[in-house]
């Protein structure tokens, strides 16, 4: 145990609890108030109001205490209210809460580009990487193609079907989807080129053979020498928790590299120590050349990290990059106190740990219920696919029930995928096996009752 998280003692006990149905009548009355205030395009998927947290529990206005395995879409990797992130937070928060990074600096910043340096795969002091900080993933992705456009005079942005980049103007016309993000918002932003991922359980094709469809898929319609940089979530979150087949990712970098197209890893989800590495691209033997990461990073505080070679992030002109709260202090002092942890506690371990035991759980689980297609992903990202039984059609009735349930029973679920086909479980590195077996039960109820 660290010194501050025994400083710090948990304020919630790690159990579930309901007290009321779900959501509670304070929510329900919270939830009249902001239909007034708050217009339904931001939509709450479990609309129960939130007032305390801690590690993987959830406790809401109405006293229900839940447990979370959605972690705001994988971004408590290390638990809510994690002691050492808020000691950090706080004590930044009295001394520097804003400057501009741009006009007066602080070296909170500096400390964190220098965490991302030394974990990013493919740094070293031969081929250093630096980093700019921006705010969100979205803002990673826009100044990850920025950057790439500017270092290759090109305009072209390749992506993956099953993709999701975020919901600016350019990140919204990089998704797969067109709804609910991009619909009636255009005119959606040019030379975005969509090729075919690699879906093992959907395509049957090998690494090489998916990789070799991308390809020549690209270079029908876009042309290598017209392309800036190809982006790729090395495990796509939204689009299912969609683990490529060996060899894939490789292949696409080799590609890129030979024909100067910068490979940008979306690690926006994937990252930060969830997968059982700091990156997760790690785990399929690519060093990228450029590494965007947000979520996890800062404990729940926003900040979004840019991480590329020096080459490519030394070409943009000063003043060209930036933005008012890129790299806030407090966040800044917040992704400090992270990165010590994964070096401190093992919670690369605990990812694996996790693995272990949800996914003995939820093979459990596929052994019993033959709509369960498959269970898959790394370290504290995993997910079911769920489809009518004995095909591959995707059962998103099924899913949303089996989400419905587990939130009356006080397990916060989100389902993943472009027909909502898989469950996905973004478990904090810290929550136990005993919490984990609880939650399997949950499900295991759930789908008996469905
Ligand atoms: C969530 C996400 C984004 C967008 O991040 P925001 O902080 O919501 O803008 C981009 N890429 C991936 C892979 C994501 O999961």
């Amino acid at each position: 145990m660290s010194e501050e998280a025994t400083v710090i003692e948990s304020s919630v006990p790690q159990k579930r609890l309901v007290v009321t149905e779900i959501p509670g009548p304070r929510s329900r009355e919270i939830h009249e108030r902001r239909r007034a205030v708050v217009p339904p395009g931001v939509h709450s998927v479990l609309p129960v109001y939130i007032e305390r947290s801690h590690d993987s529990i959830l406790v809401d206005v109405d006293g229900n205490h839940l447990v979370d395995v959605c972690g705001g879409i994988g971004v408590t990797t290390i638990g809510h209210t994690d002691g050492a992130v808020v000691a950090a937070a706080t004590e930044q928060l009295n001394k520097v809460t804003h400057t501009l990074f741009t006009m007066t600096p602080y070296e909170p910043y500096v400390q964190v580009a220098e965490h991302l340096a030394k974990h990013v795969p493919g740094s070293t002091p031969e081929n250093p990487y630096k980093t700019l900080l921006m705010n969100s993933g979205a803002e990673a992705v826009e100044n990850g193609v920025k950057i790439a456009r500017k270092h290759t005079g090109r305009p072209g942005i390749a992506v993956l079907e099953h993709a999701y980049h975020g919901r600016t103007m350019l990140t919204s016309s990089m998704n797969h989807k067109a709804a609910p993000y991009a619909l009636g918002y255009g005119p959606r932003a040019g030379d975005i080129y969509k090729a075919p991922n690699s879906y093992p359980l959907h395509d049957g094709l090998s690494g090489a053979e998916a990789a070799a469809r991308t390809i020549a898929h690209l270079e029908k319609v876009a042309g290598a020498e017209d392309l800036a940089c190809l982006v790729v979530e090395p495990i796509q979150g939204e689009g299912g928790f969609i683990v490529p087949a060996d060899g894939y990712l490789p292949a696409l970098a080799e590609r890129c590299r030979a024909n100067g197209i910068v490979f940008i890893a979306d690690e926006v989800q994937a990252g930060m120590a969830r997968t059982g590495t700091v990156f997760s691209i790690e785990q399929f033997g690519v060093e990228p050349d450029i590494v965007l990461s947000a979520k996890g990073i800062a404990g729940g505080l926003p900040l979004a990290g840019i991480t590329g070679r020096a080459e490519i992030m030394d070409g943009s002109q000063p003043g060209g990059l930036g933005g008012t709260f890129g790299g806030n202090p407090v966040s800044c002092a917040a992704a400090v106190a992270v990165f010590e942890q994964i070096e401190r506690e093992n919670l690369l371990g605990e990812a694996k740990r996790i693995e272990a035991s949800f996914t003995a759980g939820l093979n459990r689980l596929a052994e019993k219920y033959d709509s369960i297609a498959e269970v898959r992903g790394r370290g504290a990202m995993l997910a079911i696919e769920v489809v009518k039984p004995g095909t591959l059609e995707p059962d998103s009735k099924l899913v949303a029930q089996v989400i419905d349930f587990a939130a009356s029973q006080g397990v916060v679920l989100l389902s993943t995928g472009i027909h909502n086909q898989g469950i996905r479980f973004l478990p904090s590195l810290k929550m136990s096996d005993e919490l984990i077996d609880d939650v399997i039960g949950v499900l295991d109820e759930a789908f008996a009752a469905a």
